[in-house]
């Protein structure tokens, strides 16, 4: 491949990989971008302009070495920059699929800010890695040497993977232990295909396996086995378990058949398309092929349930958000994704109660923006008489997360949690108030990102290793 000059943004212009017409990405759950061509992921690394002071970096939770791999794919030395993207982040490809760049690295880019259109980095970094696992040159870990401590994590999300990785190549033994059958957390069950094709999650696991991870799944931390019986089996563990204590609506027929939580429709749609057997999705309880659905909630679940929702075949798909599009928490790109593909948002729109049982309306109150608050966020108010009954056959509840109370479903008041019910754990070595117990991602942070818990998941790595070469008087204290 040729060596392309950087600075390129001047003549040549933004583009990203090809996006599959909104008809076609409508009927499937695969991935609506195609990968670049080489010569197309070269031109557009190129545009990058090399700034000596890198917004792009600093604004990724993984300080990712942009600049430098952007310079290497646009001059075709790919594997040297696959060996630097992976070098800080444990997996790449993902988070180039799945990151919301507009917020992080992409919207901080210099030449966006200049007006040129940012660089497309997401996909160029899911680009060099996927041509990685192509190419052969992603490989099982082979730790130098092996060593006798173990480690275990509770939770096969993005935060616990990301820490068995790093320990894994550091010689410690590692068991991963999780609720569901297949590892992953919510990149196998919570996020759809469309957005992060599975078998992309899956190789990552396999990869693990092989490298030396022991994973025990269907193992509920709690039930099926102590947190005291892991702690004791293990010479360090870290909790990585996320949130997933659903908000619930409240309001006149808020119980009815056809309410259904955001989480159960998008782990029977992510089973089905594993190929599992879900009588829910089968008998049309967690299906919405044939009926008018409706969304509530404005984040990245809402956006989620309404996409797949069109895919099932629904008849129509609205989604209600008490706020604005301008205020709405989910990503303006996904918005548009969905817009392309038939979803209809109604704004300032918030449900009162439900009609009939089966669910066969949502009676919506009509809102506008008040003044801001302390926050200096606008408050939604109710404009009294604008009520109207939307039909609905299928309503998904996509409200947010909150943790589950951790110390009293395991038995263990030692361990600190916040006012909000998070695990306390300190700053940058994420470790807890219980000694050698450690705690990252979302059951640290509340709802937040994958990269975030990657970050989390690989200092933990760290300050783990740390723990477990001190003396075991000093690490008992
Ligand atoms: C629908 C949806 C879409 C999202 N889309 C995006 C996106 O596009 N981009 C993005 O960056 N982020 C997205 N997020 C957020 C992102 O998925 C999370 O921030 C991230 O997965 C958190 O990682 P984690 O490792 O902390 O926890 P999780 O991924 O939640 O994994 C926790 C694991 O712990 C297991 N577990 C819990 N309790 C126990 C127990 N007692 N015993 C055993 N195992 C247990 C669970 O089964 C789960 O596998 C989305 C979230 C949702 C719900
Ligand atoms: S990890 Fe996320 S924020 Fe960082 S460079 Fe990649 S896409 Fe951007």
């Amino acid at each position: 491949m040729s060596k392309q000059k950087m600075l390129q943004f001047v003549s040549v212009a933004k583009e990203m990989p090809e996006k599959r017409e909104a008809e076609a990405r409508a009927h499937d759950f695969n991935e609506i971008y195609a990968e670049y061509a080489d010569t197309k992921a070269a031109e557009q690394a190129a545009r990058c302009s090399q700034c000596g002071v890198p917004y792009c970096q600093a604004h990724c939770p993984l300080h990712n070495n942009i600049p430098d791999w952007l310079r290497l794919t646009a001059e075709g030395r790919l594997q040297e920059a696959y060996e630097m993207s992976q070098y800080t982040n444990t997996f790449p490809e993902i988070c180039g699929r799945i990151c919301p760049q507009d917020r992080l690295c992409e919207g901080n880019c210099v030449i966006e800010q200049s007006g040129h259109g940012t660089v497309t980095i997401g996909s160029v970094e899911k680009y060099i890695t996927d041509t990685a696992w192509d190419e052969g040159w992603v490989q099982p870990i082979k730790p130098a040497e092996e060593r006798p401590e173990s480690v275990g994590i509770i939770g096969a999300g993005p935060g616990g993977l990301a820490a068995a990785d790093r320990l894994r190549r550091a010689g410690i033994q590692v068991t991963v232990y999780d609720r569901h059958d297949r590892a992953g957390g919510l990149l196998t069950y919570g996020i759809p295909g469309f957005k992060l094709e599975k078998d992309v999650v899956m190789r990552r696991v396999a990869q693990l396996e092989e490298g030396g991870v022991e994973f025990v799944l269907n193992c509920n931390v709690g039930s099926d086995i102590s947190f005291d019986a892991i702690r004791g089996k293990h010479d360090a563990v870290l909790i990585a378990t996320g949130v997933y204590k659903a908000r619930d609506l409240t309001g006149p027929g808020a119980g009815a058949a056809g309410i259904v939580a955001a989480l159960d429709y998008l782990t029977a749609s992510n089973r089905v398309s594993f190929g599992d057997d879900v009588p829910e999705y089968d008998s049309g309880e967690l299906n919405a092929n044939g009926k008018r659905v409706v969304v509530i909630g404005g984040g990245d679940t809402a956006m989620d349930c309404v996409r797949t929702a069109i895919r099932q075949g629904a008849e129509s798909v609205k989604l209600l958000y008490r706020r604005d599009r301008a205020n709405m928490p989910g990503s303006q790109r996904e918005v548009q994704n969905a817009e392309e593909e038939g979803v209809e948002f109604v704004w300032l729109s918030a449900p009162q109660g439900f009609a009939g049982d089966p669910v066969e309306a949502v009676m919506v109150q009509k809102m506008r923006l008040g003044p801001p608050d302390a926050t200096g966020r606008q408050t939604p108010e109710v404009i009294e008489g604008a009520d109207y009954a939307e039909p609905a056959d299928l309503v998904i509840k996509a409200l947010g997360f909150e943790p589950e109370d951790l110390p009293t479903l395991w038995g263990e008041e030692a361990l600190e949690v916040t006012r909000w019910g998070t695990i306390k754990a300190e700053f940058g070595t994420h470790a807890t108030a219980l000694p050698g117990v450690y705690a990252v991602g979302d059951i640290v942070r509340g709802a937040s990102l994958v990269v975030w818990a990657i970050r989390d998941g690989r200092e933990a790595a760290d300050s783990i290793l740390t723990y477990l070469a001190q003396p075991a008087s000093v690490a008992a204290e």
